[in-house]
């Protein structure tokens, strides 16, 4: 049941491509800030150019599992592109903060890479190291004088997959920032003294390129004055002591996204294309990309198109009117969650009243003022992101739940059909699984589903969906692969979990292999339904021809 040489080999020759490449970063890094430098003194080129190769940057660093680079490179390329697409001005000053984050960040895989390199204090940080952290959630800080609690919380975090570095005094909190590059820190409130966990959190958001790491705070008080002393002092979350492993997952998935903002879609409609270009200008943002759409019967399409994640609507236009259009979303059900804003000049209570009763969640009278949109635009949508995570995600793996990734890949299969590109499906399963809780307990059962998830979620790219389909199966959609790629791809995934190590409930060690079938659009099939049959089908040819293989 050995995958022979070639897992080893696929391996090892990317971490030969991966440490080439590391080498190279640093000069990309120059190249880049130059580039920043002339777009800065007004040239279109360089403009141009620092975007690319920050856009580069993003996915090549990521693809050879420099994530905090490629994270890095992101917000860099998320900033320059306003500008680039002629639809703002850069925030010069926020693109000089993230050039600096990003040189902090190739600053530490150098570091890392260079074999003379002092070794981090191995009493204070557990997991897997930085350099083998590819498949963990991310990194974070855990500040408490207890160091009984510090344990658990490090044990927590083995058990989800969450690199947790400890520090037990202000000194120790900057000290650990400075060695590593964090995706967030998690501070007792009293850390060294009544309320020193706010000091603490003062001097670490002080060190460069810490401006903006994400905070969160936790201690025995729940009250309002120390939930709001934590606000003032930058956290985003505060968690009541102890906490649980799932809590303390979540928080790091929070910050994790914190860190790389998915830029939400806001679909405007209105019959004035002037009204859209000055809405589009008020919400466009690093947070917020519009799309203007005048022509309400386009409706449809632009939904189908767009996947908007808010929908702006005008009242009065010719042909449906602005109520008719939020009655036709709201009797979709793929759209019926959709947060739709009124604008009208009508401000009267039976248009009020109306409104609501057509479905809406929020109503602006015109003149719009533009803090106001952004505002009520911003809550909307970060509440509406918040809700979906909890209803279309498993808790125990952080993956899709098997509609809401039924729903993505049947709009990617689409827009692979329009394309004319083909659409990979996997269907994982994990061999023998039944034998893993029987002869090593459930709690490890779950812990090889949970790092299964982790890993997933920090393999493949952006737009590829992974779902956890059942019990131990799961499933990615990889758009625009073939066959070939798509085995390629799954191969590599499978080498890594081969090397994974388990820990028994007798503290026995044992690994994991997986089977799976793919099946590729438009050949095997153009319906989603076809392409789950076949990838089961060659899942169970998988396992008929001997487990821990791949069928297409
Ligand atoms: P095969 O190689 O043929 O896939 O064998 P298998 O033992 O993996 O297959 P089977 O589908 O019979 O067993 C799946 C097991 O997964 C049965 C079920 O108890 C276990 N399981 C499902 N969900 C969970 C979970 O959330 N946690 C744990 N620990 N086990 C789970
Ligand atoms: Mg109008
Ligand atoms: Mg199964
Ligand atoms: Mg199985």
């Amino acid at each position: 049941m050995t995958r022979g040489t070639s897992g080893d080999d696929v391996a090892a020759e990317l971490d030969e491509l991966s440490l080439k490449y590391a080498g190279r970063l640093g000069d990309k890094v120059r190249e880049l800030t130059a580039a920043v430098e002339r777009a800065r003194a007004g040239s279109p080129e360089g403009l141009a150019e620092a975007f690319k190769l920050a856009h580069t940057l993003h996915g090549t660093a990521g693809s050879y599992g420099f994530r905090p680079v490629s994270l890095a490179a992101r917000s860099l390329e998320a900033l320059l592109r306003p500008a680039r697409d002629g639809v703002g001005t850069a925030d010069w000053s926020a693109v000089e903060t993230a050039l600096r984050a990003l040189a902090h960040e190739v600053a530490a895989v150098t570091t890392r890479l260079q074999p003379a390199a002092p070794a981090p204090s191995p009493a204070r940080s557990t997991g897997p190291t930085a350099a083998e952290g590819a498949g963990t959630l991310g990194t974070v800080l855990v500040a408490d004088a207890d160091a009984a609690w510090l344990a658990e919380v490090e044990r927590m975090g083995q058990e989800r997959m969450v690199r947790v570095v400890t520090a037990r005094a202000a000194d120790e909190v900057v000290a650990a920032a400075r060695r590593q590059s964090l995706d967030g820190a998690l501070l007792h409130v009293d850390l060294g003294g009544q309320e020193g966990g706010f000091d603490a959190a003062g001097r670490l958001r002080g060190e460069e390129g810490m401006q903006t790491l994400p905070l969160a705070f936790f201690g025995e008080g729940g009250d309002v004055h120390y939930r709001l002393a934590a606000i003032l002092a930058g956290a985003s979350l505060y968690l009541p002591r102890p906490f649980s492993a799932q809590e303390l997952t979540e928080a790091v998935e929070g910050m994790v996204a914190a860190r790389r903002p998915e830029r939400s879609r806001v679909l405007v409609v209105d019959d004035d294309p002037d009204a859209v270009r000055t809405l589009s200008a008020a919400l466009t943002s690093q947070q917020v990309e519009v799309v203007g759409l005048s022509e309400p019967h386009g409706l449809l399409e632009a939904l189908a198109e767009h996947r908007p994640d808010l929908l702006l609507l005008d009242v009065e236009m010719p042909g449906p009117s602005g109520f008719d259009l939020c009655r036709i979303v709201r009797s979709m059900p793929e759209w019926r969650e959709l947060p739709v804003l009124f604008i009208t000049a009508h401000s009267g209570v039976e248009f009020r009243v109306e409104a609501f009763e057509a479905g809406a969640d929020d109503y602006l009278a015109k003149p719009v003022l533009p803090a106001e949109l952004r505002a009520r635009v911003q809550s909307r949508l970060e509440r509406t992101r918040l809700a979906r995570e909890r209803a279309e995600r498993d808790a125990l793996t952080g993956l899709l739940l098997r509609r809401p990734f039924l729903e993505g890949v049947r709009a990617r299969l689409a827009e692979a059909q329009r394309t004319g590109r083909p659409l990979a499906l996997g269907m994982l399963d994990v061999d023998h699984f039944k034998q893993v809780n029987d002869t090593h307990g459930h709690l490890a059962g779950d812990s090889v589903l949970v790092r299964l998830g982790r890993l997933m979620t920090s393999r493949f790219r952006k737009e590829d969906l992974r779902c956890r389909w059942g019990g131990e199966e799961f499933m990615v959609a990889l758009p625009g692969q073939t066959a070939q790629n798509a085995r390629d791809i799954l191969a590599r995934t499978a080498a890594e979990v081969e090397r994974l190590d388990f820990e028994g409930d007798k503290g026995e060690r044992f690994r994991v292999t997986f089977s799976a079938g793919i099946a590729v659009a438009p050949q095997d099939g153009t319906t989603v339904e076809t392409l789950v049959r076949v990838a089961d089908e060659r899942l169970y040819r998988a396992k008929s021809n001997g487990r821990n293989r791949i069928e297409t």
